[in-house]
């Protein structure tokens, strides 16, 4: 076969995973290459967000991260955007009166990181999301300053960024092999061979087999279905001011959550099914069980949905962020585990990993803020076994 060339970094997936890391790293003068499986990029999870950016959400590497993108959220450059990539979305975290104990401990730790955060009572709450049923709610924890995302602007940004700087993007071309070739490595993807000394593995729900593909260990990942519907509003509400609002038990946890979306409401059941890479669907049963459960925490009376989806959130088992070379493959750089908050870190994971590659270490304002390579390390033996519980 003839080969199509030599760049410095081929990335492995178009998601936001993919496009974010070929953006700096090519920003920063590196030759990039990337190639995606589908014909259209973001055709899987990345298309399929609820769209949101929360600081009080994974773990604290992960809430780091996030806030590391405010900055670039809040100014994107001009150059590749030209509209807004967020705008205010409040979110709330709902519970009855065995929760407020617990919501109170979480509002005092969560204000070490997020210092805006607030535990409101159950009528604060219900003022700011007039549907919910007020005996049901004795208490809430309030995050203000979280932001509604303009998912595919920021996907495009990156996109127009990394050609702009001399990126290459190749749809339609799987990667069916990847094999350690001089110092680096030859990826064949589709048609194409393209040789490069350092491969990244963003393919998302797909990244341990890719690795097992080329040769390198798996580390374990777990892909979880997730649903989501819009559903229309009664006339007798305005929903547009409403927070994202997550519905708790203490028996369940999250039951169900919700938000405004184009008019209506998006709704979620948070549901966590184990599944195979795939192009994930929808199930009856759990867009059913969603309505049951929104309709019983608010006066909706939700009874049809006008679209419904469902994607992979793909998590580590310690439900942590992994941007680092493989120990046992030198050259093979994994970008996994994004599980729910891949839209919100893209910015400042894409940034971490980027100068990972070339010198080893974070970016300082990343550093300042308490992140360590080793946080993210591709080498850690808690990424693998049993999926801890989360949401
Ligand atoms: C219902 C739902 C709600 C969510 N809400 C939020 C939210 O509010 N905020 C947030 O930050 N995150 C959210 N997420 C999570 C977020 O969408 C993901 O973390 C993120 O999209 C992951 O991006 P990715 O690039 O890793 O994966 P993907 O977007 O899946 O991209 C991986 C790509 O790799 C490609 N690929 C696979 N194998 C190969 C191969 N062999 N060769 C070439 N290409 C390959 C695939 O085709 C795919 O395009 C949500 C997810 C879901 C499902």
């Amino acid at each position: 076969m003839v080969g199509d060339g030599s760049v410095d970094v081929v990335i492995v997936g178009g998601g936001m995973a993919g496009v974010s890391v070929g953006y700096f790293l090519a920003e920063s003068g590196m030759s990039v290459a990337l190639v995606e499986a589908e014909p259209t990029l973001a055709f899987h999870t990345t298309g399929r967000s609820a769209a949101q950016y929360l600081e009080n959400y994974g773990d604290d590497v992960v809430r780091r991260l996030t806030a590391a993108g405010r900055p670039f959220f809040a100014e994107p450059p001009e150059q590749f955007c030209d509209t807004e990539l967020w705008s205010p979305r409040p979110m709330m975290r709902i519970g009855g009166p065995e929760l407020v104990d617990h919501f109170r401990a979480e509002v005092t730790a969560a204000r070490t990181l997020v210092p805006s955060t607030e535990f409101l009572d159950g009528a604060t709450a219900v003022e700011r999301h007039p549907a919910i049923r007020p005996e049901l709610v004795a208490g809430a924890i309030y995050e203000p300053d979280a932001m509604d995302l303009d998912v595919a602007g920021l996907h495009q940004l990156f996109v127009r960024g990394l050609r702009h700087h001399g990126g290459a993007i190749h749809v339609s071309s799987p990667v069916v092999a990847a094999e350690p070739s001089g110092s680096g490595w030859r990826i064949t993807a589709g048609d194409l061979v393209i040789d490069c000394g350092v491969v990244i593995n963003a393919s998302g729900a797909w990244a341990d087999q890719v690795a097992s593909m080329a040769g390198v260990e798996p580390i374990g990942l777990h892909a979880l279905r997730r649903t989501a519907f819009v559903a229309r509003v009664p006339d007798r509400f305005d929903p547009s001011t409403w927070p994202l609002t997550d519905f708790e038990s203490p028996e369940r946890g999250m039951e169900v959550y919700c938000k405004p979306e184009s008019g209506g409401l998006l709704v979620s059941p948070a549901d966590e099914t184990p599944s195979d890479p795939c192009d994930a669907r929808p199930e009856e049963l759990d867009i059913a069980m969603a309505i049951d459960r929104i309709n019983t925490w608010t006066t909706l009376d939700v009874r049809s949905v006008s679209s419904s989806w469902a994607g992979l959130r793909t998590f580590t088992a310690n439900r942590s962020l992994v941007a680092g070379f493989a120990p046992d493959a030198p050259g093979f750089f994994w970008l996994a585990g994004q599980g729910g908050y891949g839209i919100q870190t893209a910015p400042g994971l894409g940034r971490a990993a980027s100068a990972l590659i070339q010198s080893g270490s974070l970016p300082a304002d990343i550093a300042d803020r308490g992140v360590t390579p080793e946080d993210l390390s591709a080498d850690r033996p808690e990424l693998s076994g049993d999926l801890i519980a989360g949401h």
